[in-house]
């Protein structure tokens, strides 16, 4: 029997090549999405043809509720929810004072309080079980710090301090909650940027690329796996040297 992961925002970026990397590797995956319906249908029908199992699901992630009714689908559908993987993000650029309290609180509740709400609906199941595992998307600017993003990389840096007091509280239960803080990733949320932007972020990182959605697919099906069974409460860089 497959076991489920869910992956949020799983439909565009990041989160869909870790879906699909997941699925590809024997995971039934819970391709999870707030609004490109398009996007999370047309990876479904990708992987549902190549023999993955997989389900789409709409769901916000800031909404607690949602995402309850989610997890109980998933484990209607999929089965034993052993992996989680807290992707689903959203990002602002402005001066922090310009930054009005509905783009603060909105930020707060997506990035940080979604992969709280995700956590809270999935682990009752895996302590009673006593294994899982918990893999949580950061950013390096949550490390480092980054001018006209405070609010964005406030909530990255809380997702380091939710992974590592989680993974304390919940390690004597077995499970394993880690940390990817990427650095430029190719995906929609660095188009916006603009192509002048790119450009100079490629020259700041000194492995002289942008990084690919596949590069932290791979760092998330490691910590998901079992030769990472030693390995919890850490967050780890993935960023061409950016922050060396
Ligand atoms: P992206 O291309 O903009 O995709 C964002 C994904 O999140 C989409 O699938 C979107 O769904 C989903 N989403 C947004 N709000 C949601 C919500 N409230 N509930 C459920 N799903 C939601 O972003 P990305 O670049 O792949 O980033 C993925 C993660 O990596 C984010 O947490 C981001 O902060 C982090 N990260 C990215 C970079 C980078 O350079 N790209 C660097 C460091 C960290 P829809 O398609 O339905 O809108």
């Amino acid at each position: 029997m497959k076991k489920a992961a869910i992956v949020t925002g799983a439909s565009r970026g990041i989160g869909r090549a870790i879906a699909a990397t997941l699925a590809r590797e024997g995971w039934g995956v819970c391709i999870n999405y707030l609004e490109r319906k398009d996007a999370a249908e047309e990876l479904l029908e990708q992987l549902r043809a190549k023999g993955c199992t997989a389900i789409a699901y709409q769901a916000d992630v800031a909404q607690r509720a949602q995402v309850a009714a989610m997890v109980d689908t998933v484990r209607q559908e999929l089965g034993e929810i052993a992996l989680l993987v807290n992707n689903a993000g959203i990002s602002y650029q402005s001066l922090f004072q310009d930054t009005g309290d509905a783009v603060w609180e909105r930020l707060l509740a997506v990035n940080l309080t979604g992969s709280r709400n995700t956590a809270m609906e999935v682990l009752p199941e895996m302590i009673s079980r006593k294994s899982g595992s918990i893999v949580n998307i950061s950013s390096m600017w949550g490390l480092r710090g980054a001018s006209c993003e405070v609010a964005y990389a406030a909530t990255k840096a809380g997702i380091v301090g939710l992974t590592k007091s989680l993974a304390l509280e919940v390690a004597p239960s077995g499970i394993r909650v880690n940390c990817i803080a990427p650095g430029c990733i190719e995906t929609d949320m660095v188009k916006v940027l603009g192509e002048e932007t790119r450009r100079m972020l490629v020259e700041e990182t000194p492995i002289g690329r942008l990084g690919t959605p596949e590069d932290i697919a791979a760092l998330v099906s490691f910590l998901a796996s079992e030769k990472a069974s030693f390995i919890t409460g850490q967050v780890i860089t993935a960023d061409g040297g950016f922050i060396v």
